[in-house]
């Protein structure tokens, strides 16, 4: 049994919505292109997942956040897909794939067989029990990757209400869920091993602010240990948190967000690796030219910093989905991608925005103690990143603006007395 399309996607996500849109505004004809999604949801904007969604009043649902809504484009409902002729197979997860074949094999036992194959398989979410913990799977303990994952947690939390949860990890998952726990009335205290929360990103002025503002709506810190392990009741649940300097967390639920893996399985040993992810060129083009890779499972040279990485934000699974059907649908008038990196979050009344690379020595500015400050990274003598909280729409395209520049900075106090306004006088 099997189907062949021109073009496949594999992988429902972000990447996979963003590349939909514009196969069809280049112009496919209907039964051209398949996405195949091991979800069985039409692919959504996965950021609401740890922000509105979890939310205690009038928090989004599908079909309201679906791709493209995040870039204020076309909101792609079932429907949608329906009407443009794409293949939409949800609920279905691809188990092996031959990239000399072209051929994909669903777990339902279908072959779909491709000319051009899209990877967006993204990643998922690292599990304690690859680091030797084990008891994640009691109903009390909840990870955040995709929408079932967030319809348990709402399930979770409001059962804890005026309850205790600990939260594991101080990156993002961390952050922004200790961020809606609290609002959900939910007392918090996170745990990680890192002196500072954000540590691959913020510096330890930086941390210390959002520190501060956590602490300010009560959530407390428990910095340099990890967990050790799960008590649990009868019923499973888990009721102690034990970290391995030996203190004891009662707890009602308990969030985990230590990091994800890409999910390249499917693909090793057919195609090149590289830090993680499936390599790539400027085209999104992987070691066969048949199959591109797009958003968090791609690994692809950032032209500005003559280095290939890996990132696992939005903005860069939206831009480079894009850019890959930019390059199949016209090879010859697509250039290499040219991305500038972009992560941003928004916690409590809080928001920042980061551009670029945090290399370098670090130049401070703004009031720390009140809602807008800064930051630039400023590396072998080019400024290389910028950071702001508070920022108004204007500002942050000046700290794009400026990173993308990456001007030569020779005097560094300079640069730190005129702060933001430096990047807005570029
Ligand atoms: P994904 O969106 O993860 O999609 C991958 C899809 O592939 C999934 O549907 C998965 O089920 C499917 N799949 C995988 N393997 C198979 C298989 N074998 N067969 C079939 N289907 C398969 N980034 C930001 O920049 N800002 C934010 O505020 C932000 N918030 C986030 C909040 C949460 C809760 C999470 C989890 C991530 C957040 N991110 C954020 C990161 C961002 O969502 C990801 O970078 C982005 O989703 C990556 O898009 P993708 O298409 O590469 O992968
Ligand atoms: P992150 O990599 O951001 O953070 C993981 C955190 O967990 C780090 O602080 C890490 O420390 C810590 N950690 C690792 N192992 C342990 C352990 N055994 N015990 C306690 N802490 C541990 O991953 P997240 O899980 O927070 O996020 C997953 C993905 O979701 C990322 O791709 C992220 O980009 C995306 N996301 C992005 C958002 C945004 O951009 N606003 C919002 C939500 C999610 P160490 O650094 O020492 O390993």
């Amino acid at each position: 049994m099997g189907r062949a399309f021109l073009y496949v996607i594999l992988g429902g996500g972000v990447a996979a919505g963003y590349a939909a849109l514009d196969f069809s505004k280049s112009g496919i004809s209907h039964g051209e292109l398949c996405i195949i999604s091991e979800e069985p949801v039409a692919p959504y904007e996965r950021p609401a997942l740890s922000k509105g969604y979890l939310l205690p009043e009038d928090p989004p649902r599908p079909p309201s956040f679906h791709t493209c809504v995040g870039e204020n484009e076309e909101r792609l409902t079932l429907k949608w897909y329906k009407e443009h002729g794409i293949e939409l197979v949800l609920g279905t997860r691809v188990k092996s794939a031959d990239v000399r074949r072209k051929t994909l094999l669903t777990a339902a036992g279908e072959t779909i067989s491709y000319k051009i194959l899209i990877i967006a398989t993204g990643a998922r979410a690292l599990k304690l029990e690859e680091f030797g913990i084990y008891g994640s799977n009691a109903e009390n303990v909840g990870y955040l990757r995709n929408l079932a994952d967030a319809t348990r947690l709402v399930t979770v939390m409001r059962s804890c209400v005026g309850g205790n949860a600990v939260v594991i990890g101080g990156g993002y998952i961390g952050m922004e869920c200790a961020a809606s726990l609290v609002i959900n009335k939910i007392n918090v205290t996170m745990v990680f091993p890192e002196a500072q929360c954000m540590a691959r990103l913020f510096t330890p002025k930086i941390s210390s602010y959002y520190e501060d503002l956590y602490k300010s709506k009560g959530v407390r810190f428990l910095k340099g240990t990890v967990l050790s392990s799960f008590e649990n009741d009868s019923s499973g649940k888990v009721t102690t948190v034990i970290l391995r300097d030996g203190t004891r967390l009662p707890v009602d639920m308990v969030v985990v967000g230590i990091g994800i893996l890409p999910n390249t399985s499917l693909f090793e040993g057919q195609l090149t690796l590289e830090r993680g992810g499936i390599k790539v060129n400027g085209h999104m083009q992987t070691s066969d030219s048949s199959v591109y890779a797009v958003g968090d499972v791609a690994s692809f040279p950032v032209k500005l910093f003559h280095e290939i990485r890996r990132l696992e934000h939005v903005d860069s699974a939206r831009k480079s989905a894009r850019h890959a059907v930019a390059a199949i649908m016209a090879p010859d008038k697509t250039g290499d991608f040219d991305y500038l990196p972009f992560f941003y979050s928004r916690v409590f009344t809080s928001s920042w925005q980061f551009y670029g690379d945090n290399a370098g020595e670090v130049v401070h500015y703004g009031d720390f103690s009140g809602k807008s400050f800064g930051a630039y990274w400023v590396n072998n003598g080019q400024l290389v990143g910028s950071f702001l909280e508070g920022g108004t729409k204007e500002e942050y395209e000046a700290i794009a603006k400026v990173t993308r520049l990456m001007p030569m900075v020779e005097d560094i106090p300079e640069l730190e007395r005129q702060g933001l306004g430096f990047a807005l006088s570029v």
